[in-house]
């Protein structure tokens, strides 16, 4: 491409000098492809996201940086998992624990829910984490169970924005799965009183809600 590009720009100096007459032609011309080119990259149009591509170059960097650099760690959990944790954390894309607590491959079985939360025991409606916990619990034999809350969870804010007027907000599934720290969302809004700033109350609710 650079070739071509270099090869065209030569080609159109190479006119110019031979026939002045052509460069106000080309100046408008010049002119032109600029501005489809500027709206081109605002619009994203010159690279566009190849979610395939993030995939398979995020694999060939773990292959070749961490996993062919530590085969000791990696031939021992090719026989099994060992993990000390399991952690409960919020899907949000931005606290993944791994990365947060710098845990390593094998180190802590991992379960992501909206909001962080962990459903009562119920073998119809919460039958995922339930058979999360049962398999860490008495297969795994994880010393120690952890609940990570964070800030500026969405979930938690939706769990406040629920009306106190019996309404809802028209969700299918999160309006139920949050309903489980409503018991945190009462407290929060009864000891700090339900018109203090909202973002006082997520506040709150974010440290009360794990527990
Ligand atoms: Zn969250």
């Amino acid at each position: 491409m650079a070739k071509e590009y270099e090869e065209a720009i030569a080609s159109l100096q190479k006119l110019l000098s031979e026939k002045e007459e052509l460069r106000a032609e080309a100046a408008a011309k010049v002119e032109q492809v600029t501005a489809q080119l500027a709206t081109a990259e605002a619009n994203g149009a010159t690279k566009p996201y190849d979610a395939t591509e993030r995939l398979k170059s995020g694999f060939i960097y773990f292959k070749k940086e961490k996993y062919d650099k530590n085969p000791a760690l990696y031939g021992e959990l090719a026989k099994g998992q060992w993990p000390k944790f399991m952690l409960f954390a919020c899907s949000d894309s931005r606290v993944c624990p791994s990365h947060v607590l710098d845990m390593q491959p094998g180190e802590a079985f991992v379960v992501r829910t909206v909001a962080n939360l962990v459903p009562p025991y119920d073998k119809t409606k919460y039958a995922g984490t339930g058979a999360a916990v049962e398999y860490a619990v008495l297969h795994l034999k994880v010393s120690y169970i952890v609940v990570i809350g964070h800030s500026a969870c969405g979930g938690i804010k939706a769990l406040l924005s629920i009306p106190e007027d019996g309404s809802t907000l028209g969700t299918d599934f999160i309006e139920d799965w949050i309903g489980i720290a409503s018991p945190a969302g009462k407290k929060v809004k009864a000891d700090h009183g339900a018109d203090a700033p909202f973002a006082d109350l997520c506040g709150h609710c974010e440290k009360l809600a794990p527990y």
